[in-house]
Parts: C-alpha cells; structure tokens; sequence
C-alpha cells in the first residue's frame, strides 16, 4: 500500500505540470493591465471608522504588540467622554512584511488589510505613514461592527446594556 502511494505521490505533480504545459499562459501587462486582489488580499492597511463615523481606534497597543518587526506606534488619548483614541498613528511600511497580525490583533476592526499593494518607494521615509494617510472613511470589510457597543462600559452604556450583554446579577440575591 505504502509502495502504491509512494508512485501516486511521484506521478501527480508531473500530471499537475503536465496539464498546465498545454494550456495558454496567463499573462497581466503590468502596469498597464491591473489585476483585482481577492478580499483577503493582505497590502497596504487602513484605519477604519464605525457606523457612526467615529474612529474606531481606541490606541490599546494590541497591534503594535502582536506585530513581529516593530513597525506600529501611537500615542493614546482620551475624550471628555472617556473614549480613547490615537493621539498620533504611525506604520512603517518600509519594514512591515504584510503578515495581517496587526488586523488580527485588534479587537475594535479599526485596523484591516487592504488590496493597495502600489506602495512601492525609493525614498523609505516616504514609506512612514500617518493616522491621517490611513484613516478612511468607511467601515471596511464589516461596516457594521461597533465596539463601543458590545464594550462600551462607563462611555457609551452603563454595564449589561451593550450587545448579547445581560443585566448585572446583584451577588446578595445569590446568597443561601
Ligand atoms: S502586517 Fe504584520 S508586519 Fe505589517 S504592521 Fe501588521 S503586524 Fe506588523
Ligand atoms: S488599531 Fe486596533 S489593535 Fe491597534 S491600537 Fe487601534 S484598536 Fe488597538
């Protein structure tokens, strides 16, 4: 059986090779023909806003932290509200590899991958972008999401009253 696999395993990739030899190569005219990126492409990320168009950034330094070459920095603010923001956002694409564990890490989707991998530059320093280069105005792959509203304890609701959140139990009616 094992033998029977082994000459399966050999033979496929040389069909696979094989197939693709007759077939007409697909060729993009680079720059002058453009090729749309699948959704998950992972280029060039943004900062997103939520439904009500606030950012939705709230500078908790977990993308920053999760991002393996150092390449994210901010400094947090607070509103008179009591919501946090980015004082001052900054990624340094001349060292970011594209990995998306910035986007994975962050818990508001403020941060996201996105299709625009034109960003090549001779200058590095040019390379250095911004909150006002990566904030856009839209919600980006889910427009619908808002932290604040499942999370939002002492700014935007009292505590039980944000999504899928049940009211406090008080603990004295637990007692025997
Ligand atoms: S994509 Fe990866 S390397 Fe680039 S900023 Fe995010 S975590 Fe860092
Ligand atoms: S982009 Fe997301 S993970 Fe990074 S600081 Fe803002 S809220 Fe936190």
């Amino acid at each position: 059986m094992n033998l029977l696999r082994d000459i399966k395993g050999t033979l496929q990739p040389f069909w696979v090779t094989l197939r693709y030899m007759f077939k007409r190569p697909v060729t993009i005219q680079y720059p002058e023909q453009k090729r749309t990126p699948s959704p998950r492409y992972r280029a060039r990320m943004v900062l997103t806003r939520d439904p009500d168009g606030e950012e939705r950034c709230v500078a908790c330094h977990l993308c920053s932290a999760a991002c393996p070459v150092d390449c994210i920095s901010m400094q947090a603010a607070e509103r008179e509200d009591g919501r946090r923001y980015a004082a001052w956002f900054r990624i340094n694409f001349a060292r970011c590899i594209f990995c998306g564990l910035c986007a994975e890490a962050c818990p508001t989707l403020a941060i996201q991958m996105g299709p625009d991998y034109e960003i090549c530059n001779r200058d590095p320093l040019n390379l250095v972008l911004e909150k006002e280069d990566l904030l856009i105005d839209d919600g980006g792959k889910d427009n619908s999401y808002h932290f604040y509203r499942h999370a939002g304890i002492g700014v935007s609701q009292p505590r039980g009253a944000g999504a899928e959140e049940s009211p406090p139990v008080d603990m004295k009616t637990n007692m025997p």
